[in-house]
């Protein structure tokens, strides 16, 4: 058979002749001509184009609208479109919950696709309801507190989420987004060319002056925890009001307050000024305040009393034998429990406005939970390997191990043994399990995370014995190298996306996430509303904030907050960092496993950020530990859609013209004898169809 012209095909697996640089060529010509989309059957590839390709308008809207998948060109909105349809059971199919999983690189696209993504499902609902305002806002108000400039994205995650769209009748009836592991040491350290968290930029670019005199904020260069004042100067400070105008406008809409939103700024404000408090060290070693007035700032914006706070920062106050004794910190532990309250400050505050958003579009009016269908949207983090990884890369990239996982879970072993149980004709196609990478992470007693909390927990352990203890268990195995050197506290992994050069100094310090004693109580019995209410929040086993329901909330949300880690875990011992993260992965995987998954696959064209550039070697490895190629053969000759014989009976019964019919096995013979489709096979309790095949239905069905 020919070749088509490369770069016209769709879908790559319709090409006959497969490998690694067929793949590529396809998708470099296509990527040339402004095509970044392509199916491999049902999942769809996205090449991140950095330029606006103006694909996005009521055209595209439109055109995928309740749309058959081949008619069209491959787009996002197509898979919102299928996930749509999916969900309520459209053309012969059995209403299911869908979740859309979007995997890639950091700057491949993810973020972007979701935003995409989110945007096409609620204009299918049509409509032009509150709540759908709101939900479009959800994502400027997040990226403003949880992104960030990185070496790799100029507007990089620096959190995971999911977010659960809820319908009703076809209609959006409520959003539910659950975060996971915010990077919060950015907010007080950020490594050479990156950036803090967007809205501290967005803060002095956009607001009042008298506002930012409120605050007593001036100018971002002066802060510390700005260390680049406005990082790269990348943005023009038009750009950065805008981008303020966007989120306050975001703020308003989505629900918030004047008052919520006036506290937050405080919040933020306080931070910044956290950051500016330096110690001395006297002759006897003890830490005390350079500069009062920063401290009285502080202490004003967080309405607490400046006293207790300089104590709480600089000293300890233990009871020994019934008496109170004071032990100064040395600087270094003055300078550790200051960027502590930062990091805790900011981290509950973001963790209460992902609450709040979640009240704010709890289902309205009582809506049954059981009639209630979803599509979730998964958008984490993506790969990283920067020059030096510390404890938040080997999460994030654990996180990306997780649903490699799961992805090869569904598209590869699922399927093969499932056809192998049916007795369905099949070469098994090899593909690579990563499980020993999860297992290097996860495994009790001895896995990394393990490990690590076995060594938070031990009083002596430091990151060295961490690090040794790491040696010891897995020098040697191929997945786990030990670094040349002793004494550097580094190792490498071999993860499924490239090697990564891990440093451990800090994790024990990380993964414990201790706060210095006191700076909880003094937060708890501030005068400031807001930062009373989040401190007085409790942790959950993954790490969410459950917060004391005011009277005021609705009803519904009680059940849906409370049913895995809420209040009655919350009072459980104190989790680890690493325990908390492992919780939230394994929720998200149960919750994924419950629906029928899509997937998105967003791969980075070059390091560059840069439009029109395709860097071959680049992509070649990116569909390498993607495994594209196996992807593309399984989707070729797998059988994506495989109803029981029953469910089959009933839908397609009227291709042969009868009103009933026993769902057996020969009664699906004959239906697909008479439908004239080719290439499906049966099995011993379930049809196997090509993905392709329900469409072709779908027109034998319109015809008749
Ligand atoms: P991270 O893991 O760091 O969060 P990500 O995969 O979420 O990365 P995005 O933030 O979605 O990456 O994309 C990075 C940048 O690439 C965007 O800011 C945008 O400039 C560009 N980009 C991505 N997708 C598109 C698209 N479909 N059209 C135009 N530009 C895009
Ligand atoms: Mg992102």
């Amino acid at each position: 058979m020919d070749r088509p012209p490369p770069g016209s095909v769709e879908d790559l697996a319709t090409l006959a002749k497969l490998d690694e640089n067929i793949l590529l060529e396809e998708l470099k010509i296509r990527h040339r001509n402004g095509h970044i989309y392509t199916y491999v059957g049902d999942i769809l590839v996205s090449v991140n184009p950095f330029r606006d390709l103006g694909i996005y308008g009521h055209e595209e809207t439109n055109r995928y609208y309740l749309a058959k998948k081949n008619d069209h060109p491959p787009h996002i909105f197509a898979i919102a479109d299928t996930a749509f349809q999916n969900m309520l059971g459209y053309g012969g199919r059995t209403p299911t919950n869908q979740c859309i999983l979007i995997s890639g690189e950091s700057g491949a696209g993810k973020t972007e696709s979701t935003k995409l993504i989110i945007k096409q499902l609620v204009e299918l609902c049509r409509g032009n309801t509150q709540l759908q305002q709101q939900i479009l806002q959800v994502n400027p108000l997040l990226e403003a507190f949880g992104n960030a400039q990185t070496k790799m994205n100029d507007n990089s995650s620096r959190f995971g989420k999911y977010i659960q769209l809820m319908f009703f009748n076809g209609q959006i009836s409520g959003a539910k987004i659950s975060e996971y592991l915010l990077e919060k040491s950015r907010v007080v350290h950020q490594n050479e060319g990156e950036e803090n968290f967007h809205i501290f930029y967005y803060m002095f670019a956009g607001l009042a002056k008298e506002h930012l005199q409120h605050f007593g904020l001036n100018g971002p260069f002066k802060y510390r925890y700005l260390r680049n004042g406005q990082g790269s100067l990348k943005h023009s400070k038009d750009k950065l009001k805008k981008n303020y105008e966007e989120l306050q406008n975001a703020m308003d809409l989505v629900g918030f307050t004047d008052e919520e939103q006036q506290d937050m700024f405080t919040i933020v404000s306080a931070v910044l000024h956290l950051g500016n408090l330096c110690f001395e060290e006297d002759d006897k070693d003890a830490a005390y305040i350079q500069d009062q007035n920063v401290m009285d700032t502080v202490a004003s914006l967080l309405k607490v009393d400046p006293q207790e706070l300089s104590g709480t920062l600089t000293s300890i106050v233990t009871i020994t034998r019934g008496e109170h004794v004071k032990r100064h910190y040395s600087k270094q532990q003055a300078d550790d429990a200051r960027d502590a309250m930062a990091k805790i400050l900011y981290g509950r505050l973001f963790g209460w406005i992902v609450n709040k958003v979640n009240q704010l579009l709890a289902s309205r009016d009582n809506i049954p939970l059981s009639a209630v269908m979803e599509v979730g949207i998964l958008d984490i983090f993506g790969f990283e390997h920067f020059e030096h990884n510390s404890f938040e890369q080997a999460c994030i990239n654990l996180a990306n191990e997780q649903l490699q996982f799961f992805f090869n879970l569904h598209v590869f072993k699922l399927e093969q043994e499932e056809y192998a149980r049916e007795g369905v004709d099949w070469n098994e196609i090899k593909f690579i399990d990563n499980q020993p990478l999860l297992d290097l992470f996860l495994a009790k007693p001895i896995g990394i995370l393990s490990l690590l909390d076995e060594e938070s927990h031990f009083p002596k352990g430091t990151d060295a014995s961490f690090v040794e203890k790491l040696n010891v268990h897995f020098g040697g195995k191929g997945f786990y190298q030990p670094s040349q050197r002793s004494n550097d506290n580094k190792f490498t992994i071999h993860h499924y996306a490239g090697k990564v050069l891990y440093t451990a100094s800090g994790w024990l310090e990380k993964n414990r996430d201790t706060l210095p004693p006191g700076v909880m109580e003094m937060l708890q019995m501030s005068s400031n509303e807001l930062v009373k209410f989040i401190f007085r929040a409790q942790v959950t086993r993954t790490g969410t904030l459950a917060f004391q329901m005011k009277k005021s909330t609705r009803k519904t949300q009680k059940s849906r907050n409370t049913s895995k880690g809420g209040f009655a875990d919350a009072r459980k011992r104190k989790q680890t960092l690493g325990g908390q993260f492992k919780n939230s992965l394994q929720i998200l995987m149960e919750r994924m496993t419950s629906a029928s998954p899509i997937f998105v696959r967003c791969l980075k064209p070059n390091h560059l950020k840069s439009p029109g550039n395709f860097d071959e070697n680049y992509i070649k490895e990116q569909l390498l530990y993607t495994g594209m190629l196996e992807t593309t053969k399984i989707r070729r000759e797998g059988f994506a859609v495989r109803p029981g014989f029953e469910e089959f009976v009933n839908k397609f019964k009227v291709i042969l013209c009868k009103p009933s019919l026993p769902g057996t096995r020969e009664n699906c013979l004959k239906i697909l004898q008479a439908s004239k489709i080719k290439g499906w096979q049966v099995g011993k309790t379930k049809v196997f169809l090509k993905y392709f095949h329900l469409d072709q239905f779908s027109e034998i069905l319109e015809k008749m």
